[in-house]
This record gives C-alpha cells, sequence and structure tokens, in this order.
C-alpha cells in the first residue's frame, strides 16, 4: 500500500496494548450514523516510539487520533497547540493534525460530564461531588467538573498529598460558591449527591475504603471503569442505597465529543451506549 495516498480522511486510536480498544467500533458507528466519510483504525506504537508513530501517521494523510494509554503524556509533549482543558488536564486523548499544526484536546472530562447530565439525567450545578483518586483521570475531568458549577469537590485519595496538588491546582478555576477540599478516603462526611470512583483500583478488584454513609437513595455513583459485570465499587454502592453506573457511558461521549473536534458534527450516542452494552 502507498504510504502518502489516503484518500478518505483517516484516523486512528494510538496505545500499548491496543487490541482491545471499542474505538474503531464507536468511531465507524458515529461516521456511519452522521454520513461521514472516514475510516479509523487501531495502531499500536512502540512504548519508546509515540511521537514517531503519530507524526508518522500524519505525514501519511492522517487527520487525527486518539491517545489512549500509556501515551497521553507523550501525546501533550508532542502537541504544538492545546485546549484549556487538555491545558488543566496536562494529558491528551484527541489529536487534530491541521498541516503545521497539531492540536491536542482531552475530551476525557466532557465525556464524563455528557454522561452524568444527559445520559444519567443529574444536573451537577450546586451538588457535592465525591472524586475518588487524584491520578490522570481525576485530573483530566476536574475542569468540566468544576465547568458545571458543582457546590463541592471532596477529592479523596490513597496518597492525600496528591489529592492536596490537585485542589492547588484547581483553586483558582472554582467559582467562590464551590468548595474544593482534599482528604483520605475515610475523611468524606455525610451524603454526597454524585461519587465519581476514577482510581484504577477496581482494575486489581479493590475499593477505596470510602465511609458507606457517602451513598444515599439518591446518589449517583459511578465508576470510570468498565466490564461485563459490576465492580466492586458499584456493588458496595449499589448495596449502600445509590444509584449505579459504570464507565462505558464516559467512553462514548469522549469519544463522540473527539469526533466532533475532528469533524464539526456531534454523533447521537444513546443507541451506540445500549448496543455496546449488549456486546460486552
Ligand atoms: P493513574 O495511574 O494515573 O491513577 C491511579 C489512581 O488510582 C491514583 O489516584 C491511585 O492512588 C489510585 N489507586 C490505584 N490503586 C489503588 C488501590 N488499590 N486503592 C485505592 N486507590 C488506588 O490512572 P488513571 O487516572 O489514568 O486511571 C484511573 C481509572 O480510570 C482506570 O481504571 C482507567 O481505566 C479509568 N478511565 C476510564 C475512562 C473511560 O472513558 N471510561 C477514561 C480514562 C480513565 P495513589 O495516588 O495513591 O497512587
Amino acid at each position: 500500500m502507498s504510504t502518502d495516498t489516503i484518500q478518505t480522511d483517516a484516523y486512528c486510536v494510538f496505545g500499548n496494548p491496543i487490541a482491545h480498544s471499542k474505538s474503531p467500533i464507536i468511531h465507524a458507528a458515529f461516521a456511519q450514523q452522521t454520513g461521514q466519510a472516514l475510516v479509523y483504525e487501531r495502531r499500536l506504537a512502540p512504548l519508546d516510539g509515540f511521537a514517531l508513530a503519530a507524526r508518522g501517521f500524519a505525514a501519511e494523510g492522517g487527520k487525527g487520533a486518539n491517545v489512549t494509554v500509556p501515551f497521553k503524556l507523550d501525546a501533550c509533549a508532542l502537541a504544538t497547540e492545546l485546549t484549556p482543558r487538555a491545558k488543566a488536564a496536562g494529558a491528551v486523548n484527541t489529536l487534530r493534525f491541521d498541516g503545521d499544526v497539531i492540536l491536542g484536546d482531552n475530551t476525557d472530562g466532557a465525556g464524563l460530564v455528557a454522561d452524568i447530565v444527559r445520559n444519567a439525567g443529574v444536573a451537577i450545578p450546586g451538588k457535592r461531588v465525591l472524586l475518588l483518586g487524584a491520578g490522570g483521570a481525576a485530573r483530566g475531568v476536574m475542569l468540566p467538573l468544576l465547568q458545571q458549577q458543582p457546590g463541592e469537590i471532596f477529592i479523596a485519595n490513597r496518597t492525600v498529598a496528591t489529592a492536596e496538588k490537585l485542589v492547588e491546582q484547581f483553586h483558582e478555576g472554582a467559582s467562590a460558591d464551590c468548595t474544593l477540599r482534599a482528604g483520605g478516603f475515610e475523611q468524606p462526611d455525610g451524603v454526597f449527591d454524585i461519587v465519581i470512583n476514577a482510581t484504577s483500583a477496581s482494575l486489581a478488584g479493590d475499593l477505596p475504603p470510602v465511609p458507606p454513609g457517602v451513598f444515599g437513595s439518591h446518589t449517583l455513583a459511578l465508576d470510570m471503569m468498565y466490564g461485563t459485570a459490576p465492580t466492586v465499587f458499584m456493588d458496595f454502592a449499589a448495596q449502600h442505597g445509590a444509584q449505579v453506573r459504570d464507565g462505558l457511558g464516559m467512553l462514548v461521549e469522549q469519544a463522540a465529543e473527539a469526533f466532533y473536534v475532528w469533524r464539526g458534527v456531534r454523533p447521537e450516542t444513546r443507541g451506540l451506549l445500549a448496543l455496546l452494552r449488549g456486546a460486552l
């Protein structure tokens, strides 16, 4: 195949590993639904070779790429321009190639917010939000969450100092009506409206040791992880009366936001989410 004659606009997702990625299925469905002519594939980049792989794809005529573990920081370094939400996240999950300009964006937070507001039907303004974890995923969702003007965000993390650093970073961006706090998992007090598990504890079947009292019957408990079965966090939250959700909706919504960044068209997501859920 010639490397410089891509006819249809080409996109891809870079990761390592990448075989498991659902992004090609999601973007093919979006393209079909919106009538956009594009191709989208998985690309395995070597652990020490992301920049070369991404530049190579752009040189072939690639128009943009999604970026997943472990390359979100490399993608941030590669970008020549960053959106405010990518700058705040310090990580990039969406690249757009415009000639010499490489735009770096981060759509994870917008995806999370869209899933909470549109799919789960939970409004965020004035609400008490408990964010578990202070790693890349937590940092990535902070700005979009703050823009929804919650009444409080409590960031709880195993390593408390990392949560405190996040509070410091986002303190200025928070409105006067929003309280930002940091602490250990056992510290949050009272019932929260929204509890988001942004730790990677679920990957190992671990449960962040939050007090059961953070959950009430109106609480939305969302684990960013997804799989065939509910996570241990989702089971725990449900046992204590919360409405639970996994990270599949966030995945589909962050993809929809990336599609919009590339194509200027916003795909509908509900039907696809139901379809993917059925295929898990
Ligand atoms: P990082 O490695 O950057 O951060 C991991 C976080 O989890 C840290 O806060 C860490 O705490 C905490 N942690 C790890 N193990 C445990 C444990 N056993 N108990 C309690 N806390 C723990 O990972 P990311 O932030 O990139 O990813 C977090 C999760 O979010 C992953 O499961 C990922 O798959 C998911 N995700 C989902 C997306 C979606 O679209 N659905 C998008 C992006 C991420 P400490 O600081 O103390 O080490």
